[in-house]
């Protein structure tokens, strides 16, 4: 029973015989599979004799690194509670993350340590700070990284360890992951460690599914890949469907200091990456390079997403221009991730869907009141259920029972669900329009503005209007050199949607719209821009 399947510890023990397979790959550090074991046993030993046990806090604030994997494994190998936060989060958020979850040590890195060093004295649950890659002198209860386990040039030579005797059994709580705080202040999802495992099995039977459909025969193992990995591990997609998932196949995560598309293409060449995504931007940025036929992207087979709504000819494009096959997920992080998963001829068939869900899981579509399912095809909320689904949220009783119900998840999303089973997320429960007593779904009228040429970018959202509650405003970005004038995008939605859904008012952003750092576009920033409009 002992570090029984699924569990984290069992995960990393499994993968040691992966040897000198590199598990990452950032700048010019490569980590191997064996020397990741060796780095994640010596750190669980040292939080170990600064007292960390069973339940106890974690926190781990940094971006992408190396380190981010090995002290995940290492909080986890004691039973402790791994509490990834948002390393895009200013100093108070971070401080907000540290107190909410009342972690007693935190792993941090150079940048996250400089913005919280004002923040630690006002933590008393917090004991140690251990900072990666400092390049200033450590003062108080802060100590570094590389003086407890090296640099992870070193971690090769490090000795040889077992993971410390601790029982961790499946349903311990692993992880408290922070949801992207949307809709509201974000909330700590505790997840276990089957939770997290639930992936594993979820992607690689998906995977096989689909090649069955197209009459090949899946392999008897998974395969090794190579993924570039530009999604944060902090978030439930990037922790429990990526790097879960590449465990489970020997696979290398290559790491990027920040986005930058050029920098990106120069990797795909040089590391041979098979796979990329996690959000849809990433996708069009790629796409739209004006220098991607300098660069050798051959070796792309997958360009997956999820997170957030994506433009349906985006599937299209990725297969036609890159030859990969486009993947999309839909989950949250109280489900830890995958829920549903589409892929290659389905998506390319239902460019609008989220896919369907994994075989462990179970979505009903249910009217708002909760009380009964919504006949095949029609909208209402989504609730899923499954061992993916987190017992709920840390330290928050009252949110804990208005969204975990009898086993089920309500998700907040609205969506319907076809006869095949396929699920198409038309809106957030929060975000939908309703215009004088009319229902407006933001995907149906931003899908719309996309299939316009000229437009990549789209958000719709509700502005306040004194005698129908509200009406429908857009905030679009136009392809680089395209043209178009707000009564010609309000002209071409007319031509293909009811009246009352065309937007009443359209502004044009220079950029992308501005998303956080899980790819989800803010609407709240956007409703602000149409101020002035109803001051008028
Ligand atoms: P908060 O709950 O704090 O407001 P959040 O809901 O954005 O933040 P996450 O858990 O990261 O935090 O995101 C889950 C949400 O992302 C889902 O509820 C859904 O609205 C959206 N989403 C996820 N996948 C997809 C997808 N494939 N298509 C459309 N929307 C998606
Ligand atoms: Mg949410």
């Amino acid at each position: 029973w002992r570090n029984a399947p699924p569990s984290l510890p069992f995960l990393l023990t499994a993968t040691r015989a992966y040897g000198p397979r590199l598990i990452s790959v950032y700048e010019d550090e490569r980590v191997s599979y064996e020397a990741n074991h060796r780095a994640a046993a010596a750190i669980a030993a040292h939080l170990q004799a600064l007292g960390v046990g069973k339940g106890d806090r974690v926190a781990i604030a940094m971006r992408n690194l190396p380190e981010w994997i090995a002290a995940f494994f290492g909080v986890t190998a004691l039973g402790a509670i791994a509490v990834p936060l948002n390393a895009w989060w200013t100093g108070p958020e971070l401080e907000y993350g540290l107190s909410d979850s009342g972690a007693s040590v935190a792993f941090v890195d150079d940048e996250r340590h400089e913005r919280l060093r004002d923040c630690y004295a006002r933590l008393p649950e917090l004991r140690h700070v251990i900072v990666a890659r400092s390049r200033v002198p450590l003062d108080g209860h802060a100590s570094r990284l590389e003086d407890m386990v090296g640099t992870p040039h070193d971690w090769a030579n490090l000795p040889d360890r077992a993971l410390p005797p601790i029982q961790v059994a499946p349903d311990d709580d692993a992880t408290i992951l922070y949801t992207s705080g949307t809709t509201g202040a974000p909330k700590g999802a505790l997840g276990t460690h089957r939770n997290l495992m639930t992936n594993i099995l979820s992607s690689g039977y998906a995977a096989a599914r689909q090649m069955l459909r197209r009459g090949e025969t899946p392999p008897a193992a998974p395969e090794p890949k190579t993924f570039l990995t530009v999604i944060p591990l902090f978030h439930a997609t990037a922790l429990s469907a990526t790097l879960m998932g590449a465990m489970a196949s020997g696979s290398t995560l290559v790491f990027m200091r920040k986005w930058d598309t050029v920098r990106a293409m120069e990797l795909i060449e040089r590391e041979r990456v098979h796979m990329t995504g996690g959000v849809p931007t990433i996708a069009w940025q790629l796409l739209e390079h004006p220098d991607r036929d300098k660069y050798d992207l051959s070796s792309l087979e997958t360009i997956a997403y999820g997170g957030a709504p994506s433009a349906p000819d985006l599937v299209r494009r990725i297969h036609q221009e890159f030859g990969a096959l486009p993947g999309n997920g839909w989950g949250m992080t109280e489900t830890t991730a995958t829920v549903t998963t589409h892929s290659a001829e389905d998506y390319l068939n239902r460019p609008t869907s989220a896919g369907a869900p994994v075989a462990a899981a179970d979505v009903k579509v249910m009217d708002a009141e909760g009380r009964h399912e919504m006949p095949v095809g029609e909208v209402g909320e989504l609730w899923a259920r499954g061992p993916m689904i987190v017992r709920g949220y840390w330290r928050k009783p009252q949110a804990t029972a208005e969204t975990f119900v009898d086993g089920w998840v309500r998700t907040g999303d609205l969506a319907r669900v076809d006869e095949e089973g396929f699920v198409y997320i038309v809106d957030r429960a929060k975000d939908m329009i309703i215009r004088g007593g009319e229902n407006i779904y933001s995907t149906e009228v931003e899908n719309c503005l996309y299939a316009h040429p000229a437009v990549t970018d789209a958000a719709l959202v509700g502005v306040p209007h004194r005698t129908l509650g509200e009406e429908p405003a857009a905030v679009v970005h136009l392809a680089p050199g395209a043209t178009a004038t707000e009564q010609e995008l309000q002209d071409w939605v007319r031509k293909h949607l009811a009246a009352f859904k065309v937007p009443v008012a359209i502004r044009f952003s220079p950029d992308v719209l501005p998303r956080n750092a899980n790819g989800k576009i803010l609407k709240r920033e956007l409703r602000a821009l149409f101020e002035d409009r109803v001051a008028a």
